[in-house]
């Protein structure tokens, strides 16, 4: 039942390790501690809105790439639509050429009719002269072409050569009424589909302006998360950095102070290391002067029964010897992990260390005790014994007296051990007592 150095290094590192996930979880006891807790929430609060930023910058990019694609399509639609209107104007002036070249010939013809029938009409009153004026006046009263025509015919005083000359002028004349007609019917149609077109590609160029407005006002809004989104990255790397800064400043404190009780507690130890020396050299003055007046003592093999009968005061039964790796009372066993009370106190010491008789009295036992190993038991008279356990060597017998500080064993790992170490108990009337109530360290 024992342990070994090993275990005080775990015990070590664990305490380390607790130390460290102690600031890990947040849970420290100090003002830099809580202040740690505090800056972590700052950050944990600005890498929340940093999110936020991000998911609203990306929507908006989304958002500005549909705008985009929107932009394009109508950049398709209005070059598609420029072009069927030049074609539009094209034709149109096409047309409007025509009509002009069609407007000449009108005239043209209409000025070759005129003449053509001044030349007739000149004929015709030297021709009819001396006849019945009233008519002939009426006739040659007639203000257009073709009204005199028609009433030449009805006359039918004109020689059908004339009349054929006429009627030829008369259908040319109509002929190219009718294509300027057309020309110009033509012209019409073009000019309202190009008026549409046009229509269309101002209607185009107003959306797209629309578009581009709202794309401006998009890129406006990434550009200002972006300017969010940098500040709040540079909070959260100030921030990280004051956390890095407090945690390295709570382990530094923490050391300072391992450092300060590791010092006080060397400080109790050699003060109770020079009180223990005092004592011991006090008693040992007490029996040299007790022998010096008082009679022969006996050989140190052998008995000397005035030790036995337990007045005085046991010894630390470990010289050199003064850590302890398990105390007496409840633990948890090292090698069988069962919570046990533990029956004595663990020291560890190398093995073959010898080990002293803490006070004089009878072995009862020396030998194989189960899982105390090799075992020395020594009675002390009034109900007292005492026992050192996991021995390497037993260097007493069974039945033999002992003086205190005699050397009855050395150190080992025998029986139920992880280590070498001596197993001390003190037993009064066979139930184990605290040791340290007996024998005191140093
Ligand atoms: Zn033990």
């Amino acid at each position: 039942m024992g342990s070994k150095q090993k275990k005080k290094r775990a015990l070590c590192l664990a305490l380390i390790a607790a130390l460290v996930a102690g600031m890990g979880l947040g849970l420290p006891a100090s003002a830099t501690g809580a202040a740690i807790d505090q800056k972590k929430e700052e950050q944990a609060q600005v890498r929340n809105r940093l999110s936020g930023v991000q998911l609203e910058k990306q929507e908006n990019i989304g958002e500005n790439e549909q705008l985009l694609e929107e932009k394009d399509e109508l950049d398709g639609l209005k070059t598609a639509s420029e072009l069927t209107h030049s074609e539009l104007l094209e034709k149109l002036r096409y047309y409007e050429a025509q009509i002009e070249s069609a407007n000449r010939a009108y005239e043209d013809a209409t000025a070759l009719c005129a003449e053509q029938a001044e030349l007739f009409k000149s004929r015709v009153r030297s021709m009819y002269m001396d006849s019945s004026g009233n008519a002939l006046e009426l006739l040659l009263e007639s203000k257009d072409i073709t009204s005199f025509l028609e009433k030449i015919e009805l006359y039918s005083v004109i020689s059908e050569h004339d009349k054929d000359v006429l009627e030829d002028y008369k259908l040319a004349l109509a002929d190219v009424d009718y294509k300027r007609s057309m020309q110009m019917a033509a012209a019409e149609e073009t000019e309202a589909r190009a008026a549409e077109q046009r229509q269309a590609i101002d209607e185009l160029n107003l959306s797209r302006a629309e578009l581009e407005a709202r794309l401006d006002s998009i890129q406006g809004k990434i550009d200002q998360l972006d300017g969010l989104e940098d500040e709040l990255q540079r909070q959260s790397k100030k921030l990280e950095s004051e956390i890095q800064a407090l945690v390295e400043k709570a382990a530094a404190e923490a050391a300072a102070k391992a450092a300060k009780e590791a010092a006080e507690k060397k400080a109790r130890e050699a003060a109770a290391k020079a009180a223990a020396a005092e004592k011991a050299a006090a008693e040992k003055a007490a029996a040299e002067k007790a022998a010096a007046s008082g009679a022969g003592g006996g050989g140190s093999g052998s008995a000397s029964g005035s030790s036995a009968s337990g007045g005085s005061a046991m010894r630390w039964p470990l010289p050199g010897y003064f850590t302890l790796s398990s105390t007496f009372g409840t633990r948890t066993h090292p090698v069988t992990k069962t919570v046990k009370k533990h029956t004595g106190i663990d020291i560890p010491a190398p093995t073959g260390t010898s080990i002293a008789a803490a006070k004089g009295g009878t072995v009862i036992i020396s030998g194989v005790q189960g899982g105390y190993g090799n075992t020395v038991v020594i009675s002390h008279g009034d109900g007292l014994t005492t026992l050192y356990g996991h021995c390497s060597k037993l260097l007493v017998k069974s039945g033999q007296t002992v003086q205190q500080g005699a050397v009855i064993a050395k150190v080992g790992s025998t029986g139920v051990s992880t280590g070498p170490h001596l197993h001390f108990e003190v037993r009064k009337n066979g139930s184990p007592v605290q040791p340290l109530d007996y024998v005191k360290a140093g």
